[in-house]
């Protein structure tokens, strides 16, 4: 597999191969009895521990056998975050097939593409997703089996699907001996396909190797910073580019997990967090809006939430600084993408930052950060060229690394590679220090007589004003500048501004030309599967929109 030269003189250590299951092995051995409480699809609190999970996952790898998956097949799971689906990690990877974990917002057909170009030989799901999985299932001829993630008691009484199958009993009729197979640490382990805003969806694969690797350097006290002591619930699907890592990195560490099923909205994340007592958490802004509203309307405050990481998006520097100073929760920025397993960077102050103001601080905990070790990044020209690392130059973001992909699944889209590295489609800067800030996807640049605009840094501001709650800013066509920006707000409920109120909120903030031209109130922006803008979206929304002239 090496492509790389071989020393007359190797080292001489064992040749263990890194393997997921060893992950879930350690747990079960050091953390036991650390637990892992989930609320179910079904509606209740189930509660066990690492060691259960660990026989439960065995139980599944011996019906997978059964089932006839071998070695590199694919395993598709369409369900939320709890403890059948971390099951299904475990067993379905640990046993040397592939998972495959399905977002169930996409679109039906993109589902069916999905599953047919993976070639999935099972389909497991939770009992929300039976409409889903009726409807795609003749599409998927394919698939031997569908396996409903619940007891007898939640099988329905008849289905369209003909080869429906019931968790608990697949598991109920095999034992827990079960020694995980040892095979090349490359092998591939898990397959998370990109959204796919335009074409179809792209497949990443990861590998046993790249998985564990990517665990121990998010666990890293500068990564997510995740430990024996920390209670973890991650609101980022396990469906979302496996949780951004966390169902391997907290059993690595030792973490108690807490799944919160399909409860995403505001009151049943806060009651959870206090019930269990979460230190720390993870998902994208559009989250962190719903269960901030909520604390604020309500009063409430937090009695352990201690961290989060915000990802998937820019979190809005306001956002930040509310659950900083509000709230008492810290706030590590990161980012990433499906491509890098997902993670690239996260925002964690220097020594030398320690005795800076408060505003400066947050200035500098607002940008994407420093890479974890591992991922090697730079920026360049459009023909290449690489550039300053000033903080102010901006140019296109390069990655590699062994968790970032060298093609996708299939050779999709050709060669990924430019001389080694994967450009990520995300416009950026980097300081001296080496913490990067995107200031635009490159889509999503608004190309002002011929200079580049950052919509993000415009969506901070807005959302710095207090009658704001969500704000995207968009290029649309100018007769003299090609594009000027166009802001979309939605306001805070009962919050009143108006357009020139907000216009003038961005004077002294950005350049003079960066100002949005005009500024467009609407209900409600569209999201994505992953919780993001869809602003290629708004841009179709708004293209005869008729700026102002003055
Ligand atoms: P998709 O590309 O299908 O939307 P991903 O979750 O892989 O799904 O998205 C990765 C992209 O999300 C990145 O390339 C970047 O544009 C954006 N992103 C992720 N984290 C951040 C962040 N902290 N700040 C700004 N953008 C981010």
């Amino acid at each position: 597999m090496s492509a790389y030269p071989k020393s007359p003189l190797m080292g001489q250590m064992m040749e263990k191969p890194m393997l997921i299951s060893s992950i879930i092995e350690h747990a079960d051995r050091y953390f036991g009895t650390s637990e892992i409480v989930s609320r179910r699809v079904e509606g209740d609190i189930h509660r066990y521990n690492y060691r259960q999970c660990h026989q439960r996952s065995k139980q599944l790898a011996n019906a997978l056998t059964q089932l006839g998956v071998k070695l590199g097949d694919r395993v598709a799971t369409i369900a939320w975050n709890g403890y059948r689906h971390l099951e299904a990690y475990y067993a379905v990877s640990g046993s040397g097939a592939v998972l495959h974990t399905i977002n169930p917002r996409l679109h039906p057909e993109q589902i069916v593409y999905m599953i047919n170009h993976a070639e999935d030989q099972y389909l497991f799901f939770d009992i929300s997703f039976l409409p889903i999985v009726e409807g795609i299932a003749a599409h998927c001829p394919g698939v031997k089996g569908f396996v409903m993630m619940c007891g007898r008691s939640h099988m329905p009484a008849e289905s369209k699907l003909s080869n429906l199958l019931c968790y608990e009993e697949l598991l109920a009729a095999q034992s827990s001996d079960y020694d995980w197979p040892l095979f090349d640490e490359n092998s591939a382990s898990s397959l998370c396909y990109t959204s796919g805003t335009t074409g179809h969806p792209k497949g990443a694969l990861y590998s046993h190797r790249s998985t564990v690797l990517h665990s121990y350097a998010s666990a890293l006290p500068d990564g997510l910073n995740v430990s024996a002591r920390d209670t973890v619930l991650p609101v980022v699907p396990m469906f979302h580019v496996n949780a951004w890592g966390l169902p391997y990195s907290a059993p690595l560490t030792g973490g108690k997990l807490v799944f919160p099923g399909p409860f995403l909205d505001g009151k049943s994340l806060y009651e959870l967090f206090e019930q269990e007592r979460v230190t720390f958490s993870a998902g994208v802004p559009t989250v962190w809006l719903g269960l901030l509203n909520h604390v604020s309307q309500h009063g409430l405050r937090f009695s352990s939430f201690k961290r989060t990481v915000i990802g998937g998006s820019a979190c809005p520097p306001a956002m930040m600084h509310t659950l900083r100073h509000s709230y008492g929760v810290e706030v590590v920025h990161a980012w990433g993408m499906t491509e890098m397993s997902p993670l690239g960077t996260s925002c964690t102050l220097l020594a030398k930052h320690m005795e800076l103001p408060e505003t400066e601080k947050e200035a500098v905990l607002t940008k994407q950060g420093h890479v974890l070790y591992g991922v090697e990044m730079k920026i360049v020209d459009d023909a290449g060229k690489e550039l300053a690392w000033d903080g102010k130059t901006y140019g296109n973001l390069l990655v590699r690394g062994p968790w970032i992909i060298s093609a996708y699944y299939k050779g999709e889209g050709g060669d990924v590679l430019h001389n080694g590295w994967f450009a990520t489609g995300d416009v950026a800067t980097i300081d001296a220090d080496g913490f990067m800030q995107i200031t635009d996807r490159s889509k999503d640049v608004i190309k002002s007589g011929g200079e580049w605009i950052g919509s993000i840094d415009l969506e901070n501001v807005a959302m710095g004003h207090p009658a704001v709650m969500q704000a995207a800013c968009i290029g649309v066509f100018h007769p003299k500048w090609d594009e000027r920006p166009l802001l979309l707000v939605v306001k805070k409920q009962g919050a009143e501004v108006t357009k020139e109120e907000l216009l003038q909120f961005f004077e002294g903030k950005v350049a003079k030309w960066w100002i949005p031209d005009d500024i467009a109130f609407i209900d409600a922006l569209p999201l994505g599967a992953t919780g993001k803008i869809l602003k290629n979206k708004l841009r179709e929304q708004f293209k005869e929109h008729q700026l102002p002239t003055v």
